[in-house]
């Protein structure tokens, strides 16, 4: 059992709904409140962001010195292909990484780099890319609890000043958005609302089983996750949870009709 003193030293844990990749260049309501949550957060030593955007078989962990920033997406303006974010990677951060997670080998990869998920908030976040930026991929492969427990495994990291953030969508159909109502947040199709505030509800309860089980949750659920890899990275952040902990979340808002931007932050409030 944890005294709340030992909260006082113990790194937050963030999961930011990324939303579109123009979140990278664009000026808007999410990106404003990216940086308020960032000025709330103590400097981070480095990051390790879960990103959506990086499945792989088994789990790896990019080790290389210097990523690459990866433009994974296509169909956006040429503005947003010339975005570079130059932070460092972390070799020994990575090799802590492998070193501490139990339930798999983990690679260490070279060859993968800093994809949209991760790099479209840091770059708001962190502009000067001065704070160190690894990846945990997600194995395609594997059940939801299997992700919640290795996420735990990345506890004593929050402890050492890592910032952990899962990048992803908690409601993400990208085949039924609405993209006339992209600019205008608030507009969220009546089962991505429902969904939504479930989420939340579970998120306040503590009831991460009921999102781990999130396949028995209905229709609006199977309508909110048609594929799991944006709602994922949620789970990796719920796992971090400790007792003294407050959860609070930002950027509540649908998008389009079938996405919600809706964030979390774990830590002191
Ligand atoms: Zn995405």
């Amino acid at each position: 059992m944890k005294s709340s003193s030992d909260n006082a030293n113990i790194m937050p844990v963030l999961f930011v709904g990324h939303g579109s990749p123009m979140n990278a260049i664009e000026e808007n309501e999410f990106v404003s409140v990216w940086r308020e949550v960032e000025k709330s957060l103590p400097k981070p030593r480095a990051v390790l962001c879960v990103s959506a955007h990086w499945e792989t078989r088994g789990t790896s962990v990019t080790a290389m010195a210097k990523p690459l920033t990866i433009h994974d997406f296509g169909g956006f303006p040429k503005e947003l292909f010339e975005v570079q974010y130059p932070a460092h990677g972390s070799p020994e951060l990575a090799k802590e990484v492998k070193g501490i997670i139990t339930k798999t080998e983990v690679g260490l990869d070279e060859n993968w780099g800093l994809d949209h998920g991760c790099w479209s908030v840091l770059r708001r976040m962190y502009p000067a890319a001065d704070i160190p930026v690894i990846q945990l991929s997600l194995d395609y492969s594997k059940p939801a609890q299997y992700h919640f427990e290795l996420a735990g495994e990345l506890l004593s990291l929050r402890k050492k000043g890592i910032l952990i953030i899962g990048s992803g969508n908690m409601v993400h159909n990208l085949q039924l958005v609405d993209w006339n109502n992209m600019d205008t947040p608030g507009v969220g199709y009546d089962w991505a609302i429902e969904a939504n505030e479930k989420m939340k509800k579970f998120n306040l309860s503590n009831d991460f089983k009921a999102l781990i089980d999130y396949r028995s949750q209905g229709k609006a659920f199977d309508l909110a996750i048609p594929t799991p890899e944006h709602f994922l990275p949620l789970l990796y952040t719920l796992a971090l949870k400790q007792e003294n902990d407050n959860l609070s979340f930002f950027n509540d808002k649908a998008v389009g009709g079938s996405l919600s931007m809706t964030s979390v932050k774990i830590g002191k409030a």
